[in-house]
């Protein structure tokens, strides 16, 4: 060992902020922005709608349609695959953890890419996370978290600590679904990569109808996923560009 390094990391952008932001510049440059509102089919025209307060239905035209629906992407558009992939994090007090003055990656046993971290929080609080774990099924508005991910980043945390932190030192966990895309060809085989190994670059994609879809990628890159979609709205629709 010939050293370590102290950074400063894990201050966690507020993304609900940071989607109202967007909604309210796009507002004030002439969007009109419907909340609550589901898309209950997509098409290169235009979408059926339904208003999730009042249960009436509508049609909305457009020139153009994107779908940016996430890992429920694949529910709109016939032919897009989603592998969700759950990400599990646990809320610990920080003094379980004794003094924290900075945040920790400890290695996952027997893989050599993947960290869980340990995010030390202004309040006294700490995130443990996270998983990668391939989900089956419908996709939940709300993704449960299995005692299988809390014992996984338990172990995990423990092969660092003099003193492991107990099941009874969890006071919470939430849970995420990564939009990772599907690209193995056919139907699922043996071969499916994990998830923790599939790209988490987005993508692009433009149904035989005509509508966009954008998926996969990272918050950090939304400004690149929202170019390529409409640089290709631009191109598949000859919509100018102002
Ligand atoms: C556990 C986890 C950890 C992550 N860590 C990071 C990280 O460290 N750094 C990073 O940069 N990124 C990270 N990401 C990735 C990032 O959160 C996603 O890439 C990003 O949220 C995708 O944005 P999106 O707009 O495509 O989809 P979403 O954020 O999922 O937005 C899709 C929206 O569409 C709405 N919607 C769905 N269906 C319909 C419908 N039928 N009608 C109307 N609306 C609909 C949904 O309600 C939702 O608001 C992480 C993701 C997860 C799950």
């Amino acid at each position: 060992l010939r050293g370590g390094l102290l950074s400063w990391d894990g201050r966690l952008t507020d993304d609900a902020r940071l989607v109202t932001a967007i909604a309210r510049t796009a507002a004030a440059r002439g969007a009109r922005i419907l909340t609550r509102v589901r898309a209950l089919r997509l098409t290169a025209s235009g979408a059926r709608i339904r208003d999730e307060l009042t249960g009436e239905e509508g049609e909305i035209r457009a020139r153009v349609v994107i779908n940016a629906s996430g890992v429920w992407a694949g529910g709109l558009v016939d032919g897009i695959r989603i592998r969700p992939s759950r990400g599990t994090h646990l809320v610990l007090r920080a003094d379980h953890l004794g003094p924290l003055p900075a945040g920790l990656h400890v290695p996952v046993p027997g893989e050599t890419n993947r960290f869980v971290l340990v995010l030390p929080q202004g309040d006294g609080r700490v995130y443990v996370g996270l998983t990668d774990e391939p989900v089956d099924g419908d996709i939940p508005d709300v993704p449960e978290v299995p005692e299988t991910d809390i014992g996984f980043l338990l172990d995990v945390l423990g092969s660092v600590l003099d003193i492991p932190v107990q099941r009874d030192d969890v006071v919470g966990a939430f849970a995420g679904l990564r939009p990772l895309l599907d690209t193995t060809p056919g139907e699922h085989s043996g071969a499916a990569p994990r998830t923790a190994d599939i790209s988490r670059r987005h993508a692009v994609l433009t149904s035989p109808d005509g509508v966009i879809t954008v998926v996969g990628g990272k918050l950090t890159t939304y400004r690149r996923m929202a170019e390529d979609a409409v640089d290709a709205a631009v191109a598949t629709h000859r919509l100018t560009a102002g």
